[in-house]
């Protein structure tokens, strides 16, 4: 059939009927995401992939794909109107079905996009060609039966939701109730990519702390903290295990990787917590190394991390997520560094609101907040009110070589401001939580999962070195009437012995799964000041894991700071050169020191550690 060859032959082609191309549009919506799931769920469960959404992906991909087939369908709706002669069976199936093949081509980012968008293309005229003989029999059944895929999104949006919030709710109320006198309710704050260096709180001069530096004048000040790991997954994994990075076994991989995942052989704070009758809330920024898919939300009863959001429904689809990706369309929406983005602002609402739900239990409530990685916008007054505010910050993560000082500094003035509007959040939620008697008896502690290079030792970003820029950050506990006042520990701390402090101040039994030592040792001595090391014995290791630990390690002990990356050995002093810049290796201090740092690093590297994950309590150091 020729349907342009004149009008005897356009009187004998089949008319499409208005209804059917939405008709057909909710099918193939289902169609598309059935495939889409199960293809992003096999790559999950057997490639090492990342899902990269929640379990709202159930009924937000088949809904926000309705969107997109929707459109194109009203659009064909309109061209059968107009010109009913020429919109052909055919054409209607080829324009639904290249949506439909794109949107699976798509899906396999080894393709590229140009040429899997011409190879749907390719297989949608195809398919066209075969099914237009066959319209009538297609039109009949595609418009009884289109009810069938709105009832199974109605059923997947109601039963996700529905049953999230019932198993949520019979979880929370099997918790017992407390008295206010009963179990410490913990806060841990993780302020992602926060050096130590840049908080007025540790003497930075700008002030983009005046908050904490309060909070922390009745609490306790730790001034030199370190991670066990210079990035996210790593350093979060200890905060919740105990466990340095070379301690960990990482799920089938033994070791901490970019695409791993936390090993359900470390038990998690969380996990202990819960047990023992805790509430427990995750809230996260960081949704590239702190999601679920990291193993981090075992244990939480309630964990947020991809949040439901127009934008984030808009692309939960691959579909969706090829249309909302161009920069142009992101601004459009309000959300130019990425769609999945929450601010403190944001986080600590969602924080409160299940505080609130949950009173009168103990609670963990634990906080990732996002806001002082790159790429920053700060709101204002934040933005400008450490300096002028540099666009390329706005527009890039991706700091890079050879800019100027003066560029540089722009830059960091808005981390600086990012950091300040921390600040300010974080003193609205703990002043609301006094308020409402939410810190009666609570453990507040303010920390970080790594620094941020900003030039010095020619690097930006993190990830990337062992030097204190990465590896020293902030640590404040705060507690109505644990703590003196004012008491600041000198000594050096390591962030691995987060859990056990927590587990030490809750009075929740350890039973040794959660590796470390309590630092309430350092804040319940008499002698606060830092003069070698008095309480701490065991020296403070910071890896990647991922590399064979002689190759790449950090090693605190004895007021000295042992860096050794690609096999070269560095050595600075603790106390008098914070910013790691004479190194002292060569020297007759450093040449006697050197061989004590040595033998920590072998010995670790002797335990088997690095591949076995054996669990040490403590590193040796002679
Ligand atoms: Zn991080």
């Amino acid at each position: 059939m020729n349907e342009s060859s004149g009008p005897d032959s356009a009187v004998s082609a089949t008319r499409v009927p208005l209804t059917f191309p939405f008709a057909l549009a909710v099918w193939l919506a289902v169609i598309a995401a059935v495939l889409e799931l199960a293809y992003r769920t096999a790559g999950f469960i057997w490639f090492g992939q990342m899902f990269r959404a929640g379990l709202d992906a159930i009924w937000m991909v088949p809904i926000s794909n309705l969107i997109w087939f929707g459109a194109t369908a009203a659009v064909l709706a309109f061209g059968i109107r107009r010109w009913p002669q020429r919109v052909s069976p055919q054409i209607v199936l080829t324009v639904l079905g290249f949506v439909l093949f794109a949107g699976l081509a798509w899906l396999n980012p080894s393709i590229h996009k140009k040429a899997a968008t011409i190879l749907a293309l390719g297989i949608a005229v195809q398919a066209g060609r075969m099914a237009a003989p066959r319209f009538s029999a297609i039109d009949r059944w595609v418009r009884k039966s289109f009810w069938w895929p709105i009832g199974a999104m109605i059923v997947a949006l109601i039963g996700v939701n529905g049953g999230r919030w019932g198993l949520e709710r019979s979880r929370i109320a099997s918790l017992q109730e407390q008295a206010s006198s009963g179990p410490t309710s913990v806060l841990l704050l993780v302020l992602d990519t926060v050096r130590a260096f840049n908080l007025g709180l540790y003497g930075y001069d700008k002030q983009t702390t005046p908050n904490l530096g309060r909070w922390a004048l009745q609490g306790v000040r730790f001034d030199r903290a370190f991670v066990t790991a210079p990035w996210t997954f790593p350093s979060h994994a200890a905060m919740f295990t105990g466990r340095f990075p070379f301690e960990m076994r990482m799920a089938g991989l033994h070791d901490v990787g970019w695409k791993h995942r936390l090993s359900k052989e470390s038990p998690t704070l969380a996990e202990v917590l819960s047990a023992n009758g805790y509430a427990t809330g995750g809230f996260v920024g960081n949704l590239a190394y702190t999601s679920w898919e990291y193993g981090f939300n075992r244990g939480f009863i309630h964990y947020e991390d991809y949040k439901v959001t127009l934008q984030t429904f808009l692309s939960s689809s691959i579909i969706g997520r090829r249309i909302t990706e161009p920069a142009s369309i992101r601004r459009l929406m309000g959300s130019p560094a990425g769609l999945n983005r929450r601010s403190v602002t944001q986080i600590n609402e969602s924080v409160f609101s299940w505080l609130e739900g949950v009173k009168g239990r103990p609670f963990f409530v634990f906080v990732n907040l996002f806001d002082a990685h790159g790429p920053l916008f700060p709101p204002p007054p934040f933005d400008t009110l450490f300096g002028p505010r540099n666009p390329r910050t706005f527009v890039s993560s991706d700091l890079e070589f050879g800019e100027g000082a003066a560029e540089t500094r722009e830059r960091m003035s808005s981390y600086d401001g990012a950091i300040a509007f921390m600040d300010q959040e974080i003193d609205l939620l703990l002043k609301k939580m006094q308020q409402r008697g939410l810190l009666d008896n609570t453990l507040v502690i303010v920390t970080s999962d790594h620094g941020e290079h900003w030039g010095e030792h020619n690097r930006f970003s993190h990830g990337n070195s062992f030097y204190r820029q990465l590896l020293q950050v902030p640590l404040v506990f705060w507690h109505a009437s644990r703590f003196p006042a004012g008491t600041v520990v000198k000594e050096p701390v390591s962030l691995r012995d987060l859990p056990s402090t927590i587990l030490e101040i809750t009075g929740v039994p350890n039973s040794g799964r959660l590796l470390g030592t309590s630092l309430t040792r350092h804040i319940d001595a008499p002698e606060s000041s830092w003069q070698g090391e008095p309480h701490s014995m065991s020296p403070i290791v910071a890896s990647t894991a991922r590399l064979d630990i002689t190759k790449s390690v950090s090693v605190i002990a004895r007021g000295m700071h042992y860096v050794r990356a690609a096999g070269k050995e560095e050595l600075y002093d603790l106390e008098n050169d914070p910013f790691d810049t004479l190194n002292l290796v060569a020297t007759p201090v450093g040449l006697a020191a050197l061989p004590a740092f040595r033998f920590t690093v072998d010995s670790i590297k002797k335990s088997g550690n690095t591949r076995s994950g054996v669990m040490t309590s403590r590193v040796a150091f002679p």
